[in-house]
């Protein structure tokens, strides 16, 4: 993590104030949250609407911070403390990473698309760490603020950092990838999640695509090769950026063949290559964001035959297809993490493919943000259950309603169950549970579904 003393910092963040008798004081670190202080770190307190972090400046300081940030708006700065005035706290936060990283000898990679960044980033750390030093973002700290705190926690001696990038509108990921200066890219897909706010898949390639902005001259772009929007777009960079591109498609320049579904996970080769890959992870999409993180090894110097140890040691972050056993030894793939119309359909493959099950349940619920079409998007998905493939579908919200009511036309009245209690569902669906059942548990962040999956573990 960044280790400057608090001239340095002053420098780098601009401050306003003369805080030459703290100077050699040094810093390890930085923190926005008071309760999470470690020793030597530079607190940074926000002013937010219901709340005021500045009220806890002395307190961190009491607990071991060496310095905090002081927003100038904000009267009465104690001047008895090592503070650094600065005109805006959240901006100063996002100059100090911009700064640091231009200092650091560490090569960036920036993971950007609708589904798939954290499992791409996690893919990627996974197989580049077996040759190299790599940190990479925590959980999903994604954003404006995440990701200069990612930035601030990289240590000196890093290889390569590979840091996911989020959105949920235009100039966002401007914003992240002109702050993190990436030496190459990926763009996972093109989904259907915020299209509330951006409005067409069109206006989310775009938004994604804003990633190339920060990519340093001649650096990789690694993209979905099968969607067109991407591929269109991608043309008016071709001459600043290298573009590989991973999918289905034998026309890409990594494309998954001979793909063998097992228990928990995938095998599959590579273009004309002869190596098998194995992957301890459920879903074909999954293959795709292991292909997308190949690329990015490679360009990294890892031969391709050289990167199975890379993907066996993969470690996803949670709720991510994870696979869990119940109290009645049914199998339960938790992935209650998040959902869009892509990844549900995928999902929903995932598990209609998967064999040496007696019975295969789905519980469902609804997909946020979708915007005017939400109900449509829900009834798709309905639609595309399988009857041979799936036994019974469980739905949860209002939402999740719609999904159920075009799913009885498939299925039929009495495979079909639909909630709006969770208590009630949970209830339901234990009576139908045995050890030979496979149930998929997916919805949006917002509906909790783990709560589901969880019920089900209980003694
Ligand atoms: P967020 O925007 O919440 O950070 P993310 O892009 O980081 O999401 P993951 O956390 O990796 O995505 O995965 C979220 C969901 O998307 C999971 O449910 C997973 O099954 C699904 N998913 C992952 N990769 C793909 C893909 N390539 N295509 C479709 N669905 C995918
Ligand atoms: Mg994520």
């Amino acid at each position: 993590m960044i280790k400057r003393s608090l001239k340095q910092i002053a420098d780098m963040v601009s401050a306003q104030n003369d805080s030459s008798s703290f100077a050699e004081t040094m810093i390890t670190g930085v923190s926005i949250d008071s309760r999470k202080i470690e020793i030597g770190n530079l607190f940074i307190p926000f002013k937010g609407e219901h709340s005021d972090g500045h009220v806890y400046v002395e307190e961190s300081i009491k607990k071991g911070a060496s310095a905090a940030l002081w927003q100038k708006d904000v009267p009465n700065p104690p001047t008895h403390l090592p503070i650094l005035i600065v005109d805006n706290c959240l901006v100063a936060l996002q100059e100090l990473a911009r700064n640091y990283r231009k200092q650091l000898n560490v090569k960036v990679v920036g993971i950007t698309g609708s589904n798939g960044k954290t499992t791409t980033k996690d893919m990627t750390a996974g197989i580049l760490s077996t040759r190299y030093k790599v940190q990479k973002t925590e959980g999903n700290y994604n954003n404006h603020i995440g990701l200069p705190l990612t930035v601030l926690g990289l240590n000196e001696d890093t290889e390569i950092a590979v840091l996911e990038m989020g959105m949920s509108g235009r100039g966002e990921i401007e914003f992240l990838t002109n702050l993190a200066c990436p030496d190459a890219v990926v763009i996972t897909n093109i989904g259907e999640s915020h299209l509330l706010d951006l409005g067409s898949r069109e206006g989310i390639a775009d938004a994604k695509l804003e990633i190339l902005q920060g990519l340093k001259e001649g650096g990789l772009a690694v993209l979905h090769g099968d969607e067109p929007l991407l591929m269109e777009r991608i043309q008016a960079h071709k001459g600043s950026v290298r573009v590989e591109t991973f999918g289905r498609n034998e026309t890409n320049n990594i494309f998954p063949t001979e793909i063998t579904q097992l228990d928990n996970g995938n095998r599959f080769k590579i273009n004309a290559s002869t190596t098998s890959f194995e992957l301890p992870v459920l879903g074909t999409h999954n293959i795709l964001n292991a292909l997308a993180s190949m690329l990015i090894a490679n360009y990294f110097s890892i031969p391709f035959e050289k990167m199975n140890d890379g993907l066996a040691g993969i470690k996803l972050t949670n709720m991510r297809m994870e696979l869990v056993e119940g109290e009645q030894g049914e199998k339960i793939i938790n992935d209650a993490y998040n959902a869009s119309p892509t990844s549900m359909m995928a999902a929903i493959e995932l598990v209609s493919n998967l064999k040496g099950y007696e019975q295969k349940i789905l519980v469902l619920g609804d997909m946020l943000e979708l915007g005017p079409q939400e109900e449509q998007y829900h009834q798709q998905i309905g639609a595309a259950v399988n009857s041979d493939k799936v036994d019974l579908l469980f739905t949860y919200g209002n939402l999740g309603r719609q999904i159920a009511n075009s799913a009885r036309n498939v299925l039929g009245e009495e495979r079909v169950f639909a909630f709006t209690n969770k208590a009630s569902l949970i209830k339901e669906l234990k009576r139908h549970v045995n050890k030979n059942t496979l149930i998929l548990v997916k919805a949006s962040r917002g509906m909790k579904l783990e709560e589901i999956v969880t019920s089900l573990q209980k003694k």
